[in-house]
């Protein structure tokens, strides 16, 4: 757990360095940060982790936070990826201002930076080919080999640069590499790449550039020209950070303190975007915002609130160490929210008919239900009662094992907010099926306390058949049956995608109050789990609603059990 200052700022290991930093006076008291997302793919829970932290060190330190989409590679990317980007922040609650960068803005600057090395005869162009490069870089253990290009003169290297720029080479047949040092003990510092040939229009700049900069080049000069303090990436990065440093000194720019933290990792799904744009491509989910996918969009679209995701990723904290977070983690995080915060409904998702035989045909009652327990303020309802209703069919055995206080041949329970009722008679159909019960009530229970002072066990939930919406219900169980699914190399993770991670009920019954539902707000329905209407595919005559979460809290569980 993270330390708290005493202006409340909950203090992780980077946090602590940027108080140095100011203390030390080191960027002028400055704290400036990104959130620098490629745009080829959809944001999950990882980057959630990542935003939090940036956008939320910028509050604690009344410094700044840009967005910056990091689109150097146009054959990856898209303007659709850019809007869901977009979106997503916002949603999280996050505000840029008028700061939203594209490292494509950069490209002139980048470019006249590799003149510049090129220049400092600290940059060559490369004739050797993918292959004849990896050949040549050596492995942990030997040192790299020199390119026999690298002795070009400058004004070689000028010319030659300037004709890969003009489209005169074919991709692949020259790069320009950074001249730093073949025999370093860092891979990445022995002569990278920083410019390659891509005859690839960009979404941005069109068909103005035919080479690109690589990630290492481009990254450490749009956080230079954008003036930000710390630079966070995630641990894989570390390794890259003398190279950070290397081109931002040679260049003498602006140079912000990289530093590195250890990446969000979940069980039971994958967070690669290469991995999910393949389930997306695969047909294995409905698209990048299916309710299963750990995106944020799947998330938003199952009934995740913005607050659970803010709350779950300040309980994890920012280490330096890779380890799994477990999903009932995120899972306790939003149950916690929404217990606080929804709404209470009643709806039957397997609808059993009940027959209050001694209830007047036409009567309907309004019975006052309460929106929410845990909050008084969001006052109550009503719920319409009449002769015949639904109950769930778990709620009735014809043989009720012993402890069961549902219903029963013979047995009272209370209907939720309503009366005692009493099963008389069980309807079967031909093949034996229940398919209706005989209840009578007793009409001094209303509101389910009887003043004779006789009490009853068991509580259920019901809906009235002539005032029930109907509806789909979608449950939603983990995307993959292990908790690793990338763990074994010799099968593919797509081998343990868990078959029965959705399964559909028809033919649900609700409260009428649930017409009026906002999509993608959730409802707890009681005793059954919460639940939102589908923000895609939920029409006004064929509500879907999503099952968000179940009730039961294994967190809580894995908590008790530990102590
Ligand atoms: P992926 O591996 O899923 O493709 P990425 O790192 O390539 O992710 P970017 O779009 O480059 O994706 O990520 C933007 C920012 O989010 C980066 O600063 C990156 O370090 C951070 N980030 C990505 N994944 C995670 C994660 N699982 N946990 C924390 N931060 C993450
Ligand atoms: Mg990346």
């Amino acid at each position: 757990m993270n330390e708290t200052t005493s202006n409340n700022i909950s203090v992780d290991f980077i946090r602590n360095m940027i108080i140095e930093d100011n203390a030390s006076d080191r960027f002028g008291g400055d704290v400036h940060t990104r959130f620098p997302p490629e745009p080829n793919g959809y944001l999950h829970i990882g980057h959630a982790k990542s935003i939090c932290l940036n956008f939320g060190i910028a509050r604690d330190f009344n410094g700044a936070c840009n967005l910056r989409m990091d689109d150097t590679n146009p054959v990856k990317e898209e303007v659709e990826y850019i809007e869901s980007i977009v979106a997503d922040v916002k949603w999280l609650g996050f505000d840029w201002q008028d700061r939203f960068y594209f490292a494509s803005d950069y490209f002139q600057k980048l470019y006249e930076s590799a003149v510049t090395l090129i220049k400092k005869g600290k940059a060559f162009v490369c004739d050797l080919s993918a292959d004849e490069m990896r050949a040549h870089r050596g492995s942990l253990t030997e040192p790299g080999k020199e390119s026999p290009f690298r002795g070009r003169s400058v004004e070689e290297n000028l010319a030659l640069f300037e004709k890969m720029k003009n489209g005169e080479f074919k991709e692949g047949e020259r790069t320009l590499r950074a001249k730093i040092d073949m025999a370093s003990a860092n891979i990445h510092m022995r002569d990278p790449v920083i410019y390659r040939i891509m005859h690839t229009e960009h979404h941005r700049t069109g068909k103005t550039w035919c080479i690109y900069p690589m990630y290492d080049f481009a990254h450490c000069i749009s956080d230079s020209i954008e003036k930000i303090t710390h630079s966070i990436c995630t641990l894989e990065f570390e390794i890259h950070r003398p190279l950070y440093d290397w081109i931002l000194d040679e260049l003498e720019l602006y140079h912000p303190q990289q530093i590195e933290f250890a990446r969000l990792n979940l069980n039971y799904t994958v967070m690669s975007k290469r991995r999910l744009l393949e389930l997306v491509r695969g047909g294995h989910v409905s698209g990048w915002d299916d309710p299963r996918m750990p995106t944020i969009a799947g998330l938003r679209r199952r009934g995740y609130t913005p607050e659970a995701i803010r709350n779950f990723c300040s309980v994890i904290g920012v280490t330096k160490f890779n380890s799994f977070t477990d999903i009932a983690l995120l899972e306790h995080c939003l149950r916690d929210d929404l217990n606080k915060r929804s709404m209470r409904a009643m709806g039957v998702l397997n609808p059993l008919k009940v027959v209050i035989e001694n209830y007047p045909d036409d009567q309907v009652e309004e019975l006052d239900a309460i929106n929410n327990p845990e909050d008084p303020a969001m006052g109550s309802r009503k719920v319409p009662f009449s002769k015949e209703l639904y109950i769930d069919k778990e709620d009735f055995r014809e043989v009720p094992p012993p402890k069961y206080f549902r219903l029963a041949p013979g047995k009272e329970v209370r209907l939720r907010y309503g009366y005692f009722v009493t099963c008389k008679d069980v309807i079967k159909n031909a093949e034996g099926e229940v398919v209706e019960l005989r209840c009578t009530y007793d009409p001094h229970t209303k509101g389910g306390s009887s003043p004779d002072g006789r009490t009853v066990k068991g509580t259920i939930h019901w809906v009235s058949a002539k005032y029930a919406i109907d509806a789909e219900i979608r449950l939603y169980d983990r995307l993959f049956t292990c908790e690793d699914p990338s763990c074994d190399e010799s099968r593919e993770y797509t081998e343990f995608l868990n078959k029965d991670s959705l399964s559909i009920i028809g033919n649900a019954k609700l409260e009428p109050s649930l017409a009026s539902a906002i999509p993608g707000v959730p409802y707890q329905l009681e005793r059954v789990g919460y639940f939102c209407v589908d923000l895609k595919d939920s029409k006004k005559d064929n509500l879907v609603l999503n099952r968000t979460i179940s009730l039961k809290d294994s967190w809580a569980k894995i908590q008790k059990a530990g102590k």
